[in-house]
């Protein structure tokens, strides 16, 4: 094993500099995930980054009423530390969040994690083969750089003509306003996504009243949530297995739904029924009905699971507008057909900047180019994990590895696992640092997109799943367990590969 040692060196302005090995960014499932593997595998050499005060990503953030995931939470949970404590089918995000706390805890990697420490810069330095981070705390340096930011991490609001002026209260579902009582008010909800069909039907019976305004209506299939009885939680905890068989058979049951996203089987019809019955059972008004029924093929937008959103949107302080918003006064909103209405909050269920996140323009390259150059004409990676120009940064949840049917924390694992396999590979044959050639780059990615023409991701809707270019740079247009097959060892052969001794502690002292 290439011996890695924390060491200062120091800057002309005599400021020591920390090294370490390895650098992580975020204290999610994923930035959390791989510092755990790293420790299980005994390697101390390494730091994560984190911007907040507090680790959980996602499950820190979003506290709004009804947060919960809408993936089981025996699969949405990591393989090696199954929770046979899950309340409910869908945990709450409160339980999702003491659930990362409690493994950043038992896996022992509390220690290893910086708080308040936002990385904000990083540039590769070609001579000294490593990593120069700027963070809010300080420098330091690292041989490798792993990003685990989240794609889903930087709330977008709308843009909408007059939205400044707005003299009200408004705030992002994400960075959700408790301080503030809803209890009465006019409320205006901006989106109709995953997050706020979970916090309108818990809003609703408290606010004077919603005015919804919808671009699309989701499809909706029944949650059929229910909570786990206290026996199966005993089971769960003095037979394992048990649970992990649960586990196994959800995930094979929702590998089985990506035949009618990626291959469009026919089975996509019998979910389209379901959701037809849905909607005829939940909303009596036929207008109403009308207004929510999806124009677009299902699962094009991520396919939401709710069994409380269309009877909220069916009360009498509950109204869906579907005319576009055409200005934001003080205390008003004004749709496109001259309508005004008066509002006292405005809650946008917006979504988050995925195809257009900030970071990227902050990590340098070879070269100086920064990723968000790189990515210019639209974001890519070796599967999900690295880029040309870029020697030894990795990312986790990179381009093309989203999911619109299962767990992403399976895709996390996936992707921790191949950079384990190139840590053992860079070790065993002293290599100092790794980049993948730009054609093998090329060439996956453009399987990738060839891949993704067959999918229902193709088939025509605007989604946050495309960028500025209509290109689907965020979904994996596959089944997860072929991601895990190609993720399964490093291939070496697909990358240039720099010997430790190339780079000689005077070139680093000279640099
Ligand atoms: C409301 C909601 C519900 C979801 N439900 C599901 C679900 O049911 N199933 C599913 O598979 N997925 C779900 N997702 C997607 C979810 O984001 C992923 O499953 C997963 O939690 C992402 O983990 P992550 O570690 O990659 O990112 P995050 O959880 O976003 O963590 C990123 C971390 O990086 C930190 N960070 C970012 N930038 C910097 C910086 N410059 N410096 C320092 N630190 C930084 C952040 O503070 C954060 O702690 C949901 C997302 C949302 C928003």
């Amino acid at each position: 094993m290439v011996q890695h040692s924390i060491k200062s060196e120091t800057e002309p302005n005599e400021t020591p500099v920390r090294h370490v090995h390895i650098a992580i960014l975020g204290t999610g499932f994923a930035g959390l995930g791989m510092a755990i593997q790293l420790k299980r595998r005994g390697y101390t050499d390494f730091v994560v980054l984190e911007k907040a005060a507090e680790g959980g990503g996602t499950w820190r953030d979003n506290t709004y009423p009804g947060c919960a995931c809408d993936v089981p939470s025996h699969l949405y949970s990591f393989s090696f530390a199954l929770n046979p404590q899950w309340s409910h089918m869908y945990s709450p995000q409160s339980e999702i969040n003491a659930y990362l706390r409690e493994c950043t805890e038992r896996f022992g990697v509390r220690p290893y994690i910086q708080w308040n420490t936002e990385l904000q810069n990083a540039s590769w330095n070609e001579d000294e083969q490593r990593w120069h981070i700027t963070t809010s705390q300080g420098r330091l340096t690292s041989d490798l750089l792993i990003l685990g930011n989240g794609p889903l991490s930087e709330p977008s609001l709308p843009a909408i003509a007059g939205i400044e002026q707005f003299a009200g209260t408004l705030f992002h579902s994400a960075r959700w306003r408790h301080d503030y009582n809803l209890t009465g008010k006019r409320v205006a909800v901006i989106g109709t996504g995953a997050s706020a069909i979970q916090f309108v039907p818990r809003i609703q019976p408290k606010v004077g009243s919603i005015t919804l305004f919808q671009r699309t209506p989701p499809w909706i299939l029944p949650r059929q949530d229910h909570p786990i009885a206290g026996w199966q939680q005993l089971l769960f905890r003095f037979l394992p297995p048990t649970q992990r068989l649960v586990r196994t058979w959800i995930y094979w049951l929702r590998e089985l739904s990506a035949l009618g996203l990626v291959h469009r089987s026919p089975m996509i019809e019998n979910a389209v029924k379901i959701a037809q019955e849905h909607r005829e059972q939940q909303i009596p008004d036929p207008l109403l009905r009308a207004k929510l029924t999806p124009k677009y093929a299902m699962g094009c937008k991520r396919i939401l699971l709710s069994d409380d959103f269309y009877p909220a949107l069916s009360q009498p302080n509950v109204e869906v507008v579907t005319n576009h918003i055409r200005e934001v006064r003080a205390h008003s909103i004004v749709t496109e057909d001259g309508e005004e209405r008066e509002i006292d909050t405005i809650i946008c269920g917006t979504g988050f900047h995925v195809t257009d996140a900030h970071l990227p323009q902050s990590i340098y390259g070879r070269g100086g180019q920064s990723l968000g150059d790189a990515w210019s004409a639209g974001a890519h990676a070796y599967k999900g994990a690295t880029v040309a120009g870029f020697p030894n940064l990795f990312l986790l949840i990179g381009p093309n590895t989203g999911l619109g049917h299962t767990s992403m924390v399976f895709m996390i694992e996936a992707q921790v696992a191949y950079i384990l396999d190139c840590l053992r590979t860079m070790e065993k044959r002293r290599l100092q640092a790794v980049e993948i050639r730009a054609e093998r780059e090329e060439a996956y990615n453009a399987e990738i997109q060839q891949r993704m023409q067959g999918t229902v991701w193709a088939s025509g809707c605007a989604s946050w799943y495309l960028d500025a270019r209509g290109r689907n740079t965020t979904i994996w247009p596959g089944f997860t367990f072929d991601f895990r097959r190609r993720t399964s060892h490093f291939d070496a052969e697909q990358y240039m590969l720099v010997p430790v001794e190339a780079v000689s502690e005077d070139k680093r002292k000279r640099a």
